[in-house]
């Protein structure tokens, strides 16, 4: 693995600041990806890329989001220190790795076994509070519930009433729902025992949400 130097300290700082003019506006949010050394997170072929805000592939043909669209749900979760967060596709583990920074307790589900094991090796050196589950993010974890939130990391037809269950109330879950083409980033609150309220906030394009271990 290659060190946090300068330079990617650098380069970090200039992504928060392209950040800053596409929108995002929470200081914690931009905070957390000026530490997080996003380029830990990707293969080492891609090191040039890891500062530029485009997502690029990791390993089992998944993902590492977009910057922007980590910082996009970071900051409609509203995360303040100490919070629950469960999240669901924990591929290269940077999210939750922002997540952990920002202060949350960190329960992050990966359905594909490879990627479970793969991202501990590196993430438990950074000692953040995130415990790691091997699971289908679709039941999610009922025995740790509630959370205050929930973030879903891959695209999902709809929310199902299994996860909303087990948000506190007040609580908020951010998801991208929609086609495989495209999805619309969600937030729903639980205002109420059953009571919830959606709203929308753009268009974003993730790998699916598959049902069941791999
Ligand atoms: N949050 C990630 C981006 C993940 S890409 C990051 O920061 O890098 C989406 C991830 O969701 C993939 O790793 C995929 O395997 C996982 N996934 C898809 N369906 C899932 C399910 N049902 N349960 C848990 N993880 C799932």
């Amino acid at each position: 693995m290659s060190a946090d130097t300068p330079m990617h300290q650098g380069m970090r700082k200039k992504l928060v600041s392209k950040l800053r003019e596409k929108g995002i506006h929470d200081e914690a949010v931009l905070d957390a990806i000026n530490r997080v050394p996003r380029h830990l997170f990707m293969d080492s072929s891609f090191l040039k890329f890891a500062y530029i805000d485009q997502a690029f592939p990791i390993a089992e043909g998944q993902t590492i989001s977009q910057p922007y669209t980590v910082a996009k749900q970071t900051e409609l979760l509203g995360i303040q220190p100490h919070m629950k967060v469960l999240e669901i596709g924990t591929g290269s583990g940077y999210q939750a790795a922002v997540l952990a920074t920002m202060g949350a307790r960190v329960y992050t589900m990966e359905r594909i076994r490879n990627l479970f094991i793969n991202v501990q090796v590196y993430l438990k050196k950074m000692n953040l509070n995130i415990q790691f589950f091997y699971g289908d993010g679709y039941k999610g974890l009922p025995a740790f519930a509630p959370f205050d939130r929930i973030l879903i990391t891959a695209a999902i037809p709809e929310i199902p009433e299994l996860l909303l269950c087990q948000l506190v109330i007040g609580g908020i879950l951010v998801a991208p729902t929609g086609s495989a083409n495209a999805q619309t980033m969600t937030r729903i609150i639980r205002t109420g025992e059953k009571s919830f309220k959606s709203s929308h906030h753009g268009y974003f394009v993730f790998v699916p949400m598959r049902k069941g271990k791999a």
